[in-house]
């Protein structure tokens, strides 16, 4: 289902255009030191599933090639605000619960086996 968005430089585009790359709340990492390999982990690559209403990064990949922050109901898909990432400085939203919960996802030897498998 495309709908538009409302690009900063271009203006209302169909959601087509756009490339979605996911939640925009992760916060890089700072510092090298100890437990960081966990932090970049989940920082790489865990991400949130959120029902509702949360804040991601689009890129308008058949536009002007411009990273955006869209904050939107990814029920509805109704969209609260566009903002260039630049100038993104967090959302315009009360922050969205999290479980707190750690992944387990590189020691678990089923991906092993799986991985095995296809090859
Ligand atoms: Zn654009």
């Amino acid at each position: 289902m495309a709908y538009l968005i409302n690009c900063p430089f271009c203006g209302p585009r169909p959601s087509d255009e756009f490339y979605i790359k996911g939640d925009a709340s992760k916060q890089r990492p700072e510092t090298i030191g100890d437990g960081t390999l966990d932090t970049w982990h989940d920082y790489v690559h865990i991400r949130e599933n959120v029902r509702g209403r949360m804040a991601e990064h689009w890129h308008h990949t058949g536009g002007c090639r411009q990273w955006l922050v869209v904050e939107r109901d990814t029920v509805s898909h109704e969209i609260y605000a566009v903002t260039p990432a630049s100038k993104w400085k967090g959302s315009s939203t009360p922050a969205r619960k999290t479980t707190g919960r750690k992944t387990t996802a590189r020691k678990t030897p089923a991906r092993k086996a799986v991985r095995g498998a296809k090859t």
